[in-house]
Formats: C-alpha cells, sequence, structure tokens
C-alpha cells in the first residue's frame, strides 16, 4: 500500500483519462492520493475530486508562482474550504526563485500569510521550495518557533532538494522530506536523502504530471508511476520495497490524518 503524497491530477491533461488513472493507481497499490491545489480554482477542484473518488484527498493552497495573484478575499474563501472533512493540508506553498513568476516579495508573503492559516486551521503544510533554500528555512523556523510544541509533524517539504544538513534541520524542527521521480535519475540529490534520512522522515510522491521517473521521464506522469520511486529507495537503501511503502504511508497518515 502506497500514498502519493503530493499529485496535480486535477489539470487537464487528466481530462480525458483520469477514471483510468486512478484505476491504474489502485492497481499499483495507490491508496490514497493528495491532490494539491495551486490557486483558488485548483484547490476547489482537488476538493470536487476528493468528493468524487474516496482515495483523494485535498490540499489547499497558492503556489509560489501564483503568489502575486492571491488576495485577501482568496485566503478567507481557503478558510472556508478547509471546512471540508477531505482536505488534509495547507498548501501548496513556499517560495521559488528560481522562476520568479511572482515577485519574491509577493511570494513571501503569500507563504507567511498561508503559514498563519494553517497554523490557525491546524493543518499540515506542504512546502516547495526551488532555489530559495535560505529563505524558506529561515521564514519556517520562525514560524515553527511560534507553534506549540508538535507531537505531530509540520508539514513536508516537497520533492527535497536541499543537502544533508538542511534535511537534518527540517527533521529536526519537526518536518517531514518528500522524495519524487527524480530519484531514478542517476545524478539526483535526492539518493543522498533517501539514503540517509530516518525512514520515519520520508514521504513518498509524483508530483504527476510532472517529474516522470525513469524509464517514462519525459512523458506525463500518474500515481502508479509512484512504484519506481519506491523500488528506487528500496535498491539504495538495500532494503524490502514492502517496508519501504509500509513505513512512507505510515508517516503520510499520520501527517495527514487519513482515514485509510
Ligand atoms: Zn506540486
Amino acid at each position: 500500500m502506497l500514498v502519493d503524497s503530493h499529485a496535480h491530477i486535477d489539470m487537464r491533461r487528466y481530462d480525458k483519462d483520469r477514471d483510468q488513472v486512478l484505476e491504474r493507481a489502485r492497481g499499483a497499490g495507490v491508496a490514497a492520493v493528495v491532490s494539491v491545489g495551486c490557486d483558488l480554482a485548483s484547490s476547489r477542484a482537488a476538493i470536487g475530486l476528493a468528493e468524487r473518488y474516496t482515495e483523494v484527498f485535498a490540499a489547499l493552497g497558492f503556489h509560489p508562482h501564483n503568489a502575486a495573484k492571491m488576495s485577501d478575499g482568496d485566503l478567507e474563501r481557503l478558510a472556508e474550504l478547509a471546512q471540508h472533512s477531505k482536505v488534509v493540508a495547507i498548501g501548496e506553498t513556499g517560495l521559488d526563485f528560481y522562476r520568479n513568476l511572482s515577485p519574491r516579495e509577493e511570494q513571501i508573503e503569500a507563504f507567511k500569510r498561508q503559514l498563519e492559516l494553517a497554523q490557525r486551521l491546524k493543518l499540515p503544510v506542504i512546502i516547495h521550495c526551488r532555489n530559495a533554500h535560505e529563505q524558506v528555512l529561515s521564514i519556517l523556523e520562525e514560524w515553527a518557533g511560534c507553534s506549540e510544541p508538535a507531537s505531530q509533524p509540520l508539514g513536508v517539504l516537497h520533492c527535497f532538494s536541499g543537502d544533508i544538513g538542511l534535511a537534518q534541520k527540517y527533521i529536526e524542527m519537526g518536518f517531514l522530506l518528500s522524495i519524487a521521480g527524480p530519484i531514478t535519475y542517476s545524478s539526483s540529490h535526492a539518493l543522498e536523502i533517501a539514503l540517509n534520512m530516518p525512514l520515519e522522515r520520508l514521504l513518498i510522491e509524483t508530483d504527476c504530471p510532472f517529474l516522470t521517473p525513469h524509464p517514462y521521464r519525459g512523458k506525463r506522469n500518474e500515481p502508479s508511476y509512484l512504484s519506481f520511486v519506491v523500488e528506487k529507495i528500496g535498491e539504495i537503501r538495500g532494503m524490502p520495497i514492502e517496508s519501504v511503502a509500509e513505513h512512507t504511508t505510515e508517516n503520510a497518515i499520520q501527517l495527514f490524518r487519513l482515514p485509510i
């Protein structure tokens, strides 16, 4: 049994065959898929999918690319939508200083406001970080410092791309790290993370339709390809795929409080 902790199955690229995509996921042992919002429309769409498919759960948020478009009203809409029983997280939010599709100041503002929202709603956060490791770390340190001491994990750094030192800091702060398809590319940083970090702190994800694992790299990704990520982690750690699956699923159930 596997949990795809980060997927964008609301995207148009699945409109023609979404039923089959989710059927293949079930066939591959994927027991839950978190459909992650990037703006108000995709957050709403995630809830729509969660209502339609038992195994789908929703995360609500504004991706850093869309930070400049987030209004006060949008944040309140997210808070209202979060009352839905299948909403399991706030995100994805964070900083993307690689593509800079929203001005940096606005990304920081939107990130901080979504962290406050998550705290208010007592939901975990799904963090996107690209080329902004220092800034994301300092914002999360400040935020985690204001949180009540956590018995629950605070959130997850999705498709974690930092080094071991940074990984350790996040783990100490109470975050999980998520491993995606790039671990199947030979040059990936994630290899080191998946080998050295405790299995109790790892999640797995596809981030589909992006980041397609080898051997389908270049094609559209989908939740059933999560098996390639699990296989790779098992291979580099020299442990059975079943125990990688069991641990990462348990971690996802705990973080998102999944009723599965
Ligand atoms: Zn994503």
